[in-house]
């Protein structure tokens, strides 16, 4: 018998179209998933293409010439990203982080952040529109994203040194141009601003500090650092627990260096810890998805690019939401289908790798970072 080839496009990840329940759900804003968490933050992934290919997510390796990124006609159209962004806040969110990939390699994307910014929460309150951006384009790009509604920005950064930040992003991109992205958003007045740093043992530890002093010193201590665990995201990046330096590590670094206060959480689900600087000198995140799982409250759902709904950062299964938008199914569906698959929710992976010995599989694939969006 002959092989048969299936494109890699069409194999993607695991995913069924939700079932329409019999009876109506109507949104309340109320939902609540198996283990009791509400639905409040929406990730949507507008991309799965990056102009960046770092080892930790995208590698060069597997990311290459050859890769079959999604074709066009895949990918959720403006309209119909924010179709689904109202059914998704009627039932709670109040947060929409844009990601990918490289969020602002979607062309015109200012005009989809328009169209998100006019949606409301049923009680009338707009909606915290953020990006996640590599920060490659954002020098162009800030001022008009400010203009059409984007109120603030994490920008991703992996050291100051050139030389460990070119190898990290593994296609020569220099930190000066990340750091004019920076400033051309804090001149827009897009605020306040957040930079990501994912931190490898033995990579980029010895930027911890360079890093925490640059942000301390400059914008006036209005720029958020946060320091991030390399995590076991998707099945590409050969993840090993040896490479994670545990952020009670990157803690203990900064307190030789200066004193620092814990901050209390200010919303419910929030990723990272907060520490500030003693001397007013600012704040700090630490974010311990490996260390210190979170998932007890994680209200997070995400979307990936082709609009699949995902879970969970280490789901393996996603709920094909297009194929409702494409075949003609009413919104009062739509929205029936997303509160089934919320109650449905119980994926805590984060907690059950801390409970797992460290060469336990997963059972199927996980995920990858570029598609579901970070
Ligand atoms: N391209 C954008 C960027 O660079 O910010 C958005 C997408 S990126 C997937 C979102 C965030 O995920 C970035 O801050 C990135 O550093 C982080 N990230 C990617 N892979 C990771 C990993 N294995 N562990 C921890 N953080 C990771």
């Amino acid at each position: 018998m002959g092989e048969t080839v299936i494109p890699l496009a069409d194999l993607r990840y695991a995913a069924a179209v939700p079932a329409i329940p019999a009876r109506a759900i109507l949104a309340t804003g109320l939902l609540s998933d198996g283990l009791g968490r509400p639905l409040r933050d929406l990730r949507i992934s507008v991309t799965d293409r990056c102009n960046f290919r770092c080892s930790y997510c995208m590698p060069k390796e597997v990311f290459d010439r050859d890769y079959l990124f999604l074709p066009q006609t895949s990918l959720l159209s403006f309209e119909e990203i924010t179709r689904l962004a109202r059914l998704f806040v009627a039932h709670g969110v109040q947060k929409i982080r844009l990601t990918g990939g490289e969020p602002l390699l979607r062309k015109g994307l200012e005009t989809l952040v328009a169209m998100l910014a006019e949606l409301r929460t049923p009680d009338g309150t707009p909606l915290d529109i953020t990006l996640t951006t590599n920060g490659s384009v954002l020098a162009r790009k800030a001022a008009a994203l400010k203009a059409a509604g984007l109120q603030r920005v994490t920008v991703s950064l992996d050291g100051l040194d050139d030389a460990t930040f070119r190898r990290m992003n593994d296609v020569d991109f220099p930190v000066a141009d990340v750091l004019a992205g920076i400033a051309a958003a804090v001149a827009a007045g897009l605020g306040p601003i957040k930079v990501n740093m994912v931190v490898k043992r033995g990579t980029n530890a010895q930027e911890i500090l360079p890093m925490a002093r640059y942000f301390r010193d400059h914008f006036g201590g209005r720029i958020v650092l946060r320091f991030i665990e390399y995590m076991d995201v998707g099945a590409s990046n050969g993840w090993r627990m040896d490479e994670v330096l545990p952020s009670a590590e990157v803690l203990q670094m900064l307190q030789a260096e200066w004193p620092l206060l814990p901050v209390q959480a200010g919303v419910a689900g929030e990723t990272a810890q907060r520490w500030r600087y003693g001397d007013g000198g600012g704040e700090i995140g630490l974010i311990s998805s490996v260390t210190q799982a979170f998932c007890q409250d994680c209200n997070r759902a995400r979307l990936s690019t082709e609009g699949k709904l995902f879970l969970c950062l280490f789901a393996t299964r996603g709920h094909d939401l297009r194929t409702l938008l494409r075949n003609g199914t009413p919104d009062a569906d739509i929205v029936s289908a997303l509160a089934a698959v919320w109650a449905g929710r119980d994926d805590r992976y984060s907690e059950q790798r801390a409970a797992r010995p460290a060469d336990a599989g997963v059972a199927g694939r996980r995920v990858e970072m570029h598609y579901i969006g970070g």
